[in-house]
């Protein structure tokens, strides 16, 4: 678990946060991404009267959208359901590049009057809860000087992600000093590379690897997709055509409801379709990317997973671009391990050598929990690790604080959606009753299981840091919207599970 900075050069109580005359916010949100900005307009408009704060350790709103500047980022699953439900996406494209993604993200801050709340450059450290006067005291970084902000709030709302800023999973290679080009990492690109011309490696096979390997092939004299095994990659069309007939003939809010339900559903189908029949969906996947990628091609080595479909998350390429820069010669894809880094590129295990210019390393992101930072209650460190989560959303005797974690099957917003909304009810439910404090109580009949069951490497290498799950409800975490929906929207707040505490009077 991450320390709590040991050096507070400075307490300072932030009246510029809490607003003149106060010394506790309501809610504190952690992080300006998708989640936190989607939290707060939730909040504005279902506790209008809560004090609320978002801090957020970089200098911009956005987060994955704004970290991410490599070429061709996107995203992998619809905006009709990657969108916010309140807010219709209404640009053509379905799948989305990054920057009309942080553009929707920020417009969302600007429309309702969240960019004001939000202070930037702030890392959240450490957050203490206090029993005796049922509050938070968190301690954050200043970007600008090192120095510590102390907040207090009644309410911690962890918005902050499930990775990493500061580092990627990076592996490291025999011989890498002796290589002569360039070694790049997707989460770090450099401004105004130019690649056109150079021949390119790609090692990965994930997400990142399938969009920078077309983008790339556009310019580049030539792509390898390196990879160590193969993963799923389908096809889908970057324009959802009945999404545009419906706006031409609906009012935008109906059209994207429409929209938005047909993608839940059509991903539910075809997830629990690749559960029930795994052989079947493989089959039609690997049949799907032969027909794409030309006769030629040898499928059975480069697409065709030794796991099954959904046992990881599948990669998704708009409009088969990948097949189609294969299909065109600019791009290739090499399954095979590694030996060593030569001068001119990467020795493989077979013998042969890839020369290459620039290397990526698309070989994932590190996991995170809660932002790094270290939670402690009345004075004992809280082993998040160790922690059961609660609706996937709070966790088991931790007071008053709720966290945003996504589908990995579906569109992260889905879930981040219903968590907001749960949070709003919690809120309202407490104010109601007059209660301070809200904790979910451990059953300790329940038996932890990992969080998410996903084979991925980093998914595997994080399990001991991420929370547990129960093997029942409100202990299990659904990777199902209309499990979540009938439970956080419509389920009983007060289901005996969550325990109500009056707290201190303050
Ligand atoms: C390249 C890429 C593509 C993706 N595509 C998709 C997709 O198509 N569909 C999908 O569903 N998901 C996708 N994801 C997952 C994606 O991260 C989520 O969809 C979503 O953007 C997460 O939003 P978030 O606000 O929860 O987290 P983030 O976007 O990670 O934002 C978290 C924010 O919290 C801040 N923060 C973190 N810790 C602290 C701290 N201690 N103190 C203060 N601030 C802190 C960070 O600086 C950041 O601004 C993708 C991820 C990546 C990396």
């Amino acid at each position: 678990m991450p320390a709590a900075p040991s050096r507070v050069e400075a307490d300072i109580p932030d009246t510029d946060i809490l607003g003149p005359g106060a010394d506790i916010l309501d809610v504190l949100i952690v992080g300006a991404g998708l989640s936190g900005i989607g939290a707060a307009r939730r909040l504005q408009r279902r506790c209008p009267g809560k004090r609320y704060a978002i801090v957020e350790a970089r200098e911009s709103i956005g987060g994955t959208w704004d970290l991410f500047r490599y070429p061709g980022v996107r995203s992998d699953s619809d905006m009709y359901t990657l969108g916010y439900d309140f807010k219709p996406w209404t640009d053509a494209k379905a799948i989305a590049d990054g920057p009309a993604i942080l553009r929707y993200i920020r417009e969302t801050a600007q429309e309702g009057g969240i960019t004001q709340h939000i202070r930037f450059g702030l890392r959240v450290r450490s957050a203490e809860w206090s029993s005796s006067d049922a509050r938070w005291t968190v301690t954050a970084e200043r970007a600008a000087d090192g120095r510590s902000v102390v907040l207090r709030t009644r309410f911690l709302y962890m918005c902050s992600g499930y990775y990493s800023y500061a580092e990627g999973h990076r592996p490291r290679f025999a011989g890498e000093a002796d290589y002569r080009g360039i070694v790049l990492q997707p989460q770090f690109w450099p401004d105004n590379l130019d690649y056109s011309g150079k021949r390119v490696v790609v090692i990965g096979s994930g997400a990142t690897a399938v969009t920078l390997v077309p983008e790339m092939a556009r310019t580049a004299a030539h792509v390898t997709m390196l990879q160590r095994s193969p993963t799923y990659v389908v096809t889908r069309p970057s324009i959802d055509r009945l999404a545009r007939w419906l706006n031409r003939r609906l009012p935008r809010g109906a059209a994207y409801r429409l929209a938005r339900w047909k993608n839940v559903l059509l991903a539910m189908f075809f997830y629990q379709l690749a559960r029930r029949r795994p052989e079947q969906m493989k089959k039609r996947i690997i049949e799907m990317a032969r027909a794409q990628v030309g006769p030629e091609f040898d499928v059975d080595t480069h697409f065709t997973p030794r796991y099954k479909p959904w046992d990881q998350r599948m990669c998704l390429v708009p409009d088969g671009d990948l097949f189609e820069r294969i299909r065109e010669g600019r791009a290739a894809v090499v399954t095979d391990g590694i030996e060593c880094f030569t001068e001119r590129g990467v020795k493989l295990a077979s013998g042969d050598e890839l020369p290459a210019d620039i290397v990526v390393m698309a070989t994932g992101l590190k996991l995170n929990v809660m932002g790094d930072v270290a939670v402690r209650i009345d004075g004992r460190a809280c082993d998040l690790g160790a922690t059961l989560a609660y609706k996937g959303m709070m966790l088991g005797d931790v007071p008053n604080l709720a966290m945003t974690f996504g589908y990995t099957n579906a569109s992260w917003t889905l879930k981040a959606d219903l968590t907001a909304g749960y949070v709003c009810r919690l809120l309202r439910y407490m104010d109601r009753h007059g209660y301070a404090v809200a904790m979910p109580r451990r059953d300790p009949g329940v038996l932890p299981q990992p969080f998410l069951t996903f084979t991925s490497g980093y998914v595997r290498r994080a399990l001991a840091i991420l929370p547990k799950q129960g093997s029942r409800r409100p202990w299990a975490v659904y990777q199902n919207y209309l499990l979540d929906l009938f439970n956080l929207r419509y389920g009983r707040i007060a289901d005996g599970v969550m325990q109500f505490g009056a707290g201190a009077k303050s």
